[in-house]
């Protein structure tokens, strides 16, 4: 069967985009395209609990941002909207009714006080957090334990209740994951899901399986902590009569922590000084911000190749590559099974490839805002792009822009003179003394013959280039870094670098 590639990014908004969860978007982004077909998102709102405002605007920010824009989604439209659960609450219940009558779901009268009496009840040394299962609905208020006029008058009474699973006894549920193969679960080791819950909202069980259904998915990928429920998933398909259209399931490896213990967190991204989230997330509860990955001056273009290299490689050791060149290579049979550790320092070095690699043009609004936020306004774009076009070389995230290039818009706030101080003595005050003269006669100012001068200058007075390079750069820069001297001066001009070097000569006096 010929069938139309179409993948989802099912999201519940209850916060900032954690990495792991933009490089799902990745990979379905990359598999959808590859194929010629469609990349939805549907929100997974059903979980009234844990809703928090602005999530969901954020999830779509942040697609944005990386350019993995969806096809259909709540704000793009499509043609089997509503794509946010909570509008389609009333197409669930018929389903869950479907699978009540046909023997493969019960109703679920207990209370919140019978499941916690029933926690302790069975609570034991190897069973440590007793789930509602196979062995324990015999010992519970439903609809398999129940006779049914009782059952009846219940739900006629509409006494509250919730639906779950029935999961069959000794059964094995196989699916071929396109990472992991033949993956088995045994159905004594899975518990009977709630389906539909009390407020009649599906738990996002049914739904996601429902949705995946009309929805016409062909491929289902998602992170590696959705496999437990996979099983479930897989009966769900069976049970309403749809194995036949059920997506291919990919699930994804985890993004582990640096150190390869466990499942990155925002936490371990708060303690080692780092982002997790993909840009900024403010806590509307809290109102706590967490920094993202591009506020911290990372470029999409970068995040996008180092999330796809969590966890893939095209075989080779080649590891730049654009959206472009990922999804023409991208295959699912390449990822990994293991956990991808995520190691900060490679994460700036692809930034830094990504700066080197991108022209001026494509960096100019990115560093324009560094600046602008670091209270400089840049009114000359020419000079801004010179400025990019010499620093980009030694800058890894944005910000390192202003830090590299503040002093080509302004005086530097402050001069390192103990840097100078030390070896300078009358000669080289004289030379620079000299040197003011020499320059403020030039006639041409570019960077060749303003190291000519200087030079020759130095020739002159017996004095050695390299002895009289750091004040010079000190003098205009402030500190020790910076692109060639002579390309500050030629950029910054004649008056600038002359008003330098006498605002530094003074300082040595004092
Ligand atoms: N709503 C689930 C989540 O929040 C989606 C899991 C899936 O893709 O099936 O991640």
């Amino acid at each position: 069967m010929n069938r139309k590639v179409r993948v989802r990014f099912a999201p519940s908004p209850t916060g900032g985009l954690h990495l792991g969860g933009v490089r799902t978007v990745l990979f379905n982004y990359l598999f959808a395209k590859q194929n010629g077909g469609d990349f939805i998102v549907r929100i997974e709102d059903t979980d009234q609990g844990r809703f928090v405002t602005g999530a969901e605007e954020y999830i779509f920010n942040t697609l944005k941002w990386c350019g993995l824009e969806p096809d259909e989604s709540p704000i793009h439209g499509g043609p089997f909207a509503p794509y946010r659960q909570s509008e389609r609450k009333a197409g669930y219940r018929r389903y869950a009714e479907q699978l009540v009558k046909e023997g493969y779901a019960y109703y679920a009268f207990d209370t919140p006080a019978d499941l916690d009496a029933m926690r302790i009840q069975f609570k034991s040394a190897e069973n440590p957090s007793p789930q509602y299962n196979q062995n324990i609905r015999e010992k519970m208020k439903n609809s398999l334990t129940l006779n049914a006029a009782d059952v009846s008058k219940l739900l006629a009474e509409h006494v509250p209740h919730v639906v779950r699973i029935k999961m069959p006894l000794n059964e094995t549920v196989s699916f071929t994951d396109m990472i992991r193969g033949e993956v088995s679960f045994h159905t004594s080791q899975v518990d009977d899901k709630v389906l539909l819950k009390a407020d009649g909202m599906p738990t996002y069980h049914l739904a996601v399986v429902v949705d995946d259904y009309l929805m016409k998915i062909s491929h289902a990928f998602r992170g590696e902590e959705w496999l437990p429920s996979a099983p479930v998933h897989v009966l769900l398909w069976k049970y309403l009569g749809w194995e036949a259209d059920m997506p291919q399931w990919a699930h994804l490896p985890l993004i582990l922590k640096p150190d390869g213990n466990g499942k990155l967190s925002k936490r371990d991204g708060d303690r080692l000084g780092f982002p997790v989230f993909a840009m900024n997330w403010t806590d509307p509860a809290t109102h706590e911000t967490t920094t993202g990955f591009k506020e911290k001056g990372f470029l999409p273009e970068a995040f996008v190749n180092l999330l796809a290299m969590l966890g893939w490689n095209d075989g080779t050791d080649r590891e730049i590559f654009s959206l472009p060149e990922l999804i023409e290579k991208f295959s699912m049979e390449r990822v990994h099974k293991g956990g991808a550790k995520f190691d900060y320092e490679k994460a700036k070095w692809y930034n830094h490839e990504w700066i080197r690699k991108l022209g001026v043009k494509s960096l100019e609004f990115g560093v324009r805002s560094e600046f602008e936020k670091a209270g400089i306004q840049i009114t000359d774009g020419v000079l801004l792009g010179k400025v990019i076009g010499l620093v980009k070389d030694r800058c890894t995230l944005l910000p390192d822009f202003v830090q590299q290039g503040a002093f080509f818009f302004q005086s530097p706030g402050s001069i390192d003179i103990d840097a100078v101080k030390p070896k300078w003595d009358d000669d080289r005050n004289m030379f620079f003394t000299e040197l003011i003269r020499a320059y403020a006669l030039s006639t041409l100012w570019e960077t060749h013959d303003l190291e000519k001068e200087f030079k020759e200058l130095a020739a002159a007075n017996q004095l050695k280039p390299g002895d009289l390079m750091l004040p010079f750069r000190i003098m205009l820069v402030g500190g020790k870094f910076g692109p060639g001297v002579f390309d500050i001066a030629a950029i910054i001009g004649k008056e600038e670098t002359i008003q330098r070097i006498k605002h530094t000569l003074q300082l040595l006096q004092l």
